[in-house]
């Protein structure tokens, strides 16, 4: 887990940066709309489809609606993120690995001083064990520039706790007197939070189809042990597109073509990290001290370790409520990821089945209105009340409703989180 001579990043900025690389060597980038669903023929991804723009909150077509077009293309690679809809669709169809994908929240806020920084310009500092030492997960703190640092929590979403609010765990977290102390006279400019896939080697999905290849969070391509996730983005990227533009010039799009692309990610040395780390998160299903030793030893292990879906984790005995302990609000929260949607369109998070929640709040005291860090749900007698407009786009509520019970669809596009330093 040693690292040297690295660099703190924003990640938006870093985008920003790779796009503007992109539009200057001549490739479109277009903006505004979203992507719902892949095109498949014959078990061949042949193109998309954009989701509807310009309906009412009934669903009803305004004056301005427009129909989501179709786009074709020989070669689609989906890049759209941990729990992407797209690769969600793609894995139902490829098929998925032989362990379920489970994943993390991590939560984070850039906080700026009045000078230089009392954190040091050039810092990275990891925690394990706090607040609280059952979930799997661990903090940060990170330097970025001479007046800001960014502070964040990773947490499990396989904790046990149906009350557990990941938002008052970083509340937690920033108010330990040695991350206070830290972050002395710093104030909070920016805050979001973002799903990770942990599952690792055993819960990688197929990697290509016939005309689709997967790239970064969404293939599952994040190495837990080393904490690498946005390498790993940068280049699967890198070898989608070798992978593409090989096949085109060779004008073959097939399965076994683009079945070139796993041969280079394991050239890259990713595949070789990624089963040397094949039972690291798996070891944390034991507790932290069991999980700290197996961890050592995992990759001596001659078995794969299982994992469950983090929605089966939540138990009605696991409720141990937190005191409020103070710091931001969960609607200062959202503010500072500056999320916005439009009021009236159709909201993009459905219940599937209403009666589903009655048990589930009587059992396990509603989770949705604790664990999404955007405070959408809020717990009410016939079920939760929802707030689309605050939505973080985190998918934690995708990965953690016990009943499965929440359909996350896209928005209309340009809408959700704009993180500018995060
Ligand atoms: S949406 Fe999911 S977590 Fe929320 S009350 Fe219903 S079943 Fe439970
Ligand atoms: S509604 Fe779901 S995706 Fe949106 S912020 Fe809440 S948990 Fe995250």
């Amino acid at each position: 887990m040693r690292h040297g001579g690295d660099v703190a990043v924003s990640v938006s900025r870093l985008v920003d940066f790779l796009s503007g690389h992109a539009e200057r060597l001549g490739a479109e980038l277009h903006h505004g709309f979203s992507v719902r669903e892949l095109l498949v023929r014959d078990g061949a991804v042949t193109g998309v489809r954009l989701g509807d723009v310009g309906r009412d909150r009934d669903g009803r077509p305004k004056p301005n609606y427009r129909r989501g077009e179709t786009v074709r293309a020989r070669i689609t690679i989906i890049a759209d993120g941990t729990r992407g809809v797209l690769s969600t669709q793609f894995a139902g169809l490829a098929g998925g690995g032989a362990n379920p994908q489970v994943y993390s929240l991590g939560i984070k806020a850039v906080v700026q001083f009045p000078g230089p920084s009392p954190f040091g310009s050039r810092r990275a500092v990891h925690t394990i064990g706090y607040p609280d030492p059952g979930v799997f997960g661990g903090g940060f703190v990170y330097s970025m520039g001479e007046k800001a640092a960014a502070v964040g929590l990773i947490l499990g979403l396989d904790w046990r706790d149906g009350e557990l609010s990941p938002q008052r765990e970083f509340e937690a977290f920033r108010a330990h007197p040695f991350v206070a102390g830290l972050l002395r006279d710093g104030v909070a400019v920016a805050a979001g939070a973002r799903t990770i896939p942990e599952g690792g080697y055993f819960a990688l999905n197929r990697l290509s189809a016939a005309g689709a290849l997967v790239a970064g969070d969404a293939a599952g391509l994040v190495n837990v042990e080393k904490l690498k996730g946005l390498h790993y983005a940068v280049r699967s990227g890198i070898c989608a597109a070798d992978t593409a533009w090989e096949a085109l010039e060779r004008n073959d799009v097939g399965a076994a073509a683009l079945a070139t692309y796993r041969d280079r990610l394991a050239a890259r040395g990713i595949l070789d990290e990624l089963r040397h780390a094949r039972n690291f998160r798996q070891s944390f299903r034991w507790g932290l001290p069991a999980g700290v030793a197996l961890s050592i030893l995992q990759s001596h292990l001659p078995v794969r370790l299982g994992m469950a879906e983090d929605r089966r984790a939540t138990r009605p005995d696991g409720r141990h409520p937190r005191p409020d302990p103070g710091g931001m609000d969960a609607a200062t929260f959202v503010a500072l990821s500056g999320s916005s949607h439009r009021e009236d369109e159709p909201s993009h998070i459905a219940l599937i089945d209403p009666a589903r929640c009655l048990g589930c709040s009587e059992a396990l005291g509603a989770p949705c209105a604790h664990f999404c860090p955007g405070a959408v749900y809020r717990a009410a007698d016939g079920g939760p009340v929802l707030s689309p407009s605050n939505c973080l786009h985190c998918m934690t509520c995708m990965v953690k409703c016990p009943r499965d019970n929440i359909r996350w669809l896209p928005p209309e596009g340009g809408e959700g989180p704009r993180y500018r330093q995060l």
